[in-house]
């Protein structure tokens, strides 16, 4: 028995110096420790067949074996965690795990790239309530209170319970209600962008009851249509791209006159037409010359000044930038990640 025993410490001696993993001690612990198959808890198990006058000798020989090898491993196992943190070594230089990054969305920088397009050319946006009077947004751009013009814009009223001077509050349907603000709280001449968002009572692909529009408005001593036909021209350019141009057509609104419809030339077929766009031009908005109506109620004498405005949707003229296509309008102001993560 005492043989056996000094045999498996020479046997485990040996297997120690080959030990180079925790998972190596793992393995050599198991093999003479083990609960079950272990070599020394064989012996050690044994000891009770034993006669007793060598019961108490081999027995301690035997426990003082199971003692070094326990130190052994353990002195080994401190010695390959120690290791295993110089294999864990912080290195100062390693890149760090990036945090997700954000990006503005995408009528954010339709917004700015638009303000900034116009700055060039001396118009400075402005910003008006999204909650305006009745007058701002229709009485003063010549459209009386039971005017079917205004049928066109579906717009949301506020609950009020009195009305004030100015009308019932609404929502604005346009931006075209800053123009006579603009016209009350400016000295002319006149040049400003106002881009905000507007709200209207619909809801398609096409359309979102909340959206962006933008406005222009210029109002100086001789201002003509050449004027606005060169600023929906640049614009055209700056926006769209260099080969692209815009035509006016003759339409009616009620607080232009005369009044137009703006197309921008198609970027697929340059003008020619195409399956896309048929005619060679994209419809993109409306513009005119500011009617005499609306410059006297913005206390403007309609004599000596005259100005032009136009108004386009954000979204719309966003989405006819080449090489994007979003099928629903709506998709926007979902705030899914997933789509908003594309652009
Ligand atoms: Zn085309």
């Amino acid at each position: 028995m005492k043989a056996k025993l000094e045999s498996l410490k020479a046997l485990f001696d040996a297997e120690i110096k080959k030990v180079s993993s925790p998972t190596d001690l793992d393995e050599l612990e198991i093999k003479f420790l083990g609960r079950k198959a272990g070599e020394l808890t064989a012996v050690l198990r044994g000891l009770k067949n034993l006669p007793e006058d060598q019961r108490k000798e081999i027995g301690n020989f035997a426990n003082q074996l199971r003692g070094e090898i326990e130190n052994a491993i353990t002195e080994i196992r401190n010695q390959l965690s120690g290791s295993q943190k110089i294999d864990r070594f912080f290195d100062l230089t390693l890149p760090g795990t990036e945090l997700p990054n954000g990006h503005l969305h995408l009528m954010t920088k339709a917004i700015r790239e638009i303000t900034e397009i116009f700055e060039r050319i001396g118009f400075n946006r402005v910003r008006y309530p999204e909650v305006e009077w009745d007058w701002y947004a229709f009485e003063a751009l010549n459209m009386p209170g039971d005017h079917p013009a205004r049928d066109e814009w579906e717009t949301f009223f506020i609950d009020d319970k009195e009305i004030g001077p100015k009308g019932k509050r609404l929502l604005t349907p346009h931006t075209s209600s800053g123009q006579v603000r603009e016209m009350e709280r400016k000295e002319l001449p006149i040049r400003m962008t106002n881009i905000s968002k507007c709200y209207r009572r619909q809801s398609d692909i096409s359309h979102a009851p909340m959206f962006h529009q933008f406005e222009g408005l210029m109002i100086d001593t001789d201002v003509t249509i050449a004027h606005l036909k060169g600023v929906l021209d640049y614009f055209a350019k700056q926006f769209f791209g260099p080969n692209r141009t815009a035509r006016i057509r003759p339409y009616h609104f009620q607080f232009t006159e005369p009044s137009f419809e703006v197309d921008i030339s198609c970027g697929l077929c340059e003008g020619k037409g195409c399956r896309m766009c048929k005619s060679g031009w994209l419809e993109i908005g409306g513009a005119g010359m500011v009617h005499p109506n609306v410059l006297k109620a913005g206390k403007i004498d309609p004599k000596k000044y005259s100005g032009f405005a136009f108004g386009w949707g954000v979204e719309r003229c966003y989405l006819m930038k080449p090489g994007l296509s979003i099928p629903d309008i709506r998709e926007l102001y979902q705030s899914d990640l997933r789509f908003l993560k594309q652009f």
